[in-house]
């Protein structure tokens, strides 16, 4: 099937990217810039983001992690107002990760820490990582009782055991459920890392 420009039917060569043949991508860029559209460049995004050169934009950019561009065009421009609403989302779904994250990292300190709890380092701390009922365990003043744990919706912990980066958490490398974490490989610096991460 021939690949041709959606503006004007003209033919694109194979490796051409985007929708638009190059003379009506510029035009549609004219047309966005004359139509006071608010336009970022690369360098623009990256100081956005804080970083140094629009080198390192694209870096990030081969992962995914961007806003979508303006369609159509293969130029790298984007509207301000998909930036922003991606910030947005970012934002949002970071929170409930921290949220996740911090949940989890407070359960696997009462529960590592807690010598009725844990008795054995081979143990999994099994589902008390998510908090879902109270445990007998240690109370601050010493004595043994039903202590709560932080509920954490195990779904969204589950996303977050994907999300983080198992160079910087071997302690998960072959782990797919919090559940089977092993209280061997449990210990302060890792809950603290895990603290941190948002
Ligand atoms: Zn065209």
């Amino acid at each position: 099937m021939a690949h041709v420009c959606w503006q004007c039917g003209e033919e694109l060569s194979r490796s051409h990217t985007g929708y638009l043949c190059d003379d009506c991508q510029g035009k549609q860029l004219k047309k966005m810039i004359t139509d006071d559209e608010d336009l970022v460049d690369a360098e623009g995004y990256a100081a956005m983001l804080g970083l140094d050169s629009a080198e390192q934009l694209r870096r990030i950019a081969r992962d995914g992690k961007l806003a979508p561009r303006i369609p159509a065009i293969k130029q790298w421009r984007w509207r301000r107002k998909d930036i922003e609403a991606w910030f947005k989302q970012k934002q949002r779904a970071g929170d409930v990760f921290r949220k996740t994250a911090m949940g989890i990292a407070s359960n696997l300190r009462t529960c590592r820490y807690d010598s009725v709890i844990c008795s054995s380092l081979s143990d999994t701390i099994e589902d008390r990582v998510y908090g879902v009922e109270p445990i007998l365990g240690t109370t601050a003043s010493g004595r043994f009782e039903l202590i709560e744990l932080v509920p954490v919706d195990k779904s969204v912990a589950l996303n977050l055991l994907k999300q983080l980066p198992k160079e910087e958490f071997p302690e998960l490398i072959g782990i797919i459920d919090w559940a089977d974490l092993t209280y061997d490989k449990i210990n302060e610096d890792f809950i603290v890392r895990l603290e941190a991460y948002f």
